[in-house]
């Protein structure tokens, strides 16, 4: 039986098992052998080049902070449209993709529902899941990660309510081919197809919105606009799904800084694809190095990280050792994934630092 506070808290929330964010360069102060500064951040797929400069002008510059935003997105879903090759109808945008899988699973989630999710994958499918009370189906992937497309199928029932994909996945870093999501699609269930490293990958599924009833496309500007810090999303799509999300949705959430910092992003196109390029060119030569290290693994990655198994030795510690020179990369030693890592790929003198603290390390 509760007692106190807890009497009146949704039972199944009082032993939530929550997200575990990455670390912030601002709670390591005084704890590793280097200053914030100088600390070497490849944990949280940022983008290491910031946002295009326009942005920052134009915040700057902007005269209308104390206004509120346009609630119905009208200027910013139209430009979103533009650039995503969508029509307006099917685009909804929001503080980061993050609160649209919230919202997505607000829509169609409720407590006995379930959701077919193909593990490992982005952990905020399961977070959002289970604060609406439903259950969270795992499928497992392949030894390469890739989605097992019959198990999802199999798995679909009538409790099914949505089936989430992430392609390029998190963490893991392999695209889905869109083979496996046509075949997923054929099922009729509501499909969430995450694309927020699109653009590190260059395949989307947007064209399939016109044709599946079913398709809902998420996007961010996090990870190749710079604008993680900023927070803005959005996504693709059924027009009537599009209208409920609008519907349910939290009153201005989009701030007036975030359409600013998109509209000037949208307008220096160029300057952020060749930052991109850079990145990508950049993963190439990190995922070489890092195959020349006996005790790791790289896995192919068609996002802004890689995915490593560590052979020898311990994540855990690994992890705590590159901290303290000041290298910050994400791990994992869980049953879903165990005893490994993944590392952000960053400007080539990033890579430097991290492939001199990995030579040190000597498992
Ligand atoms: N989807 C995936 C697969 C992600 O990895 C992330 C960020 N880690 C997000 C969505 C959320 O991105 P944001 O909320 O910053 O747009």
């Amino acid at each position: 039986m509760a007692e106190g506070i807890e009497r009146f808290i949704r039972p199944h929330l009082t032993e939530f098992h929550g997200y575990s964010a990455s670390t912030s360069p601002d709670v390591l102060a005084g704890k590793v052998d280097v200053a914030p500064q100088a600390i070497v951040k490849l944990n949280a797929n940022e983008n290491p080049y910031g946002c295009s400069p326009r942005v920052a002008r134009a915040l700057a510059a902007c005269n209308h902070l104390h206004v509120y935003p346009d609630d119905g997105q009208l200027r910013l879903r139209t430009m979103l449209a533009d650039y995503a090759g969508a029509p307006v109808e099917r685009i909804v945008a929001s503080h980061g993709s993050n609160t649209l899988i919230d919202l997505i699973v607000r829509l169609f989630v409720g407590p006995g529902d379930a959701v077919v999710n193909s593990v490992p994958t982005f952990d905020i499918y399961r977070f959002s899941t289970e604060i609406a009370g439903g259950t969270v189906v795992n499928i497992p992937r392949d030894g390469n990660f890739n989605v097992d497309v019959k198990a999802v199928k199999k798995a679909i029932n009538a409790k099914t309510r949505l089936i989430f994909l992430a392609t390029p996945n998190n963490p893991t870093g392999n695209a889905t081919p869109r083979d496996d999501i046509l075949e997923i699609l054929t099922s009729g269930r509501p499909v969430v197809v995450d694309e927020a490293y699109y653009e590190f990958y260059g395949e989307t599924v947007v064209g399939l919105t016109e044709k599946y009833p079913n398709l809902m496309v998420l996007r961010s500007f996090s990870k190749w606009a710079g604008l993680a810090g900023l927070r803005f999303g959005y996504g693709v799509f059924p027009p009537r799904v599009a209208r409920y999300l609008m519907a349910i949705k939290i009153p201005h959430n989009v701030s007036v800084a975030a359409e600013v910092a998109v509209r000037e992003s949208l307008a220096d196109l160029k300057y952020l694809q060749d930052k991109v390029k850079a990145i990508v060119s950049e993963r190439g030569r990190l995922f070489k190095a890092l195959e020349e290290i006996d005790w790791l693994r790289p896995y192919p990655s068609q996002a802004n990280f890689i995915y490593c198994a560590i052979l020898r030795g311990n994540a855990g510690e690994l992890h705590k050792k590159l901290e303290r020179q000041g290298v910050l990369v994400r791990y994992f030693d869980i049953p879903l994934l165990k005893n490994s890592i993944r590392i952000s790929v960053g400007k080539p003198e990033d890579t430097d630092a991290l492939m001199r603290a990995l030579g040190e390390i000597k498992p």
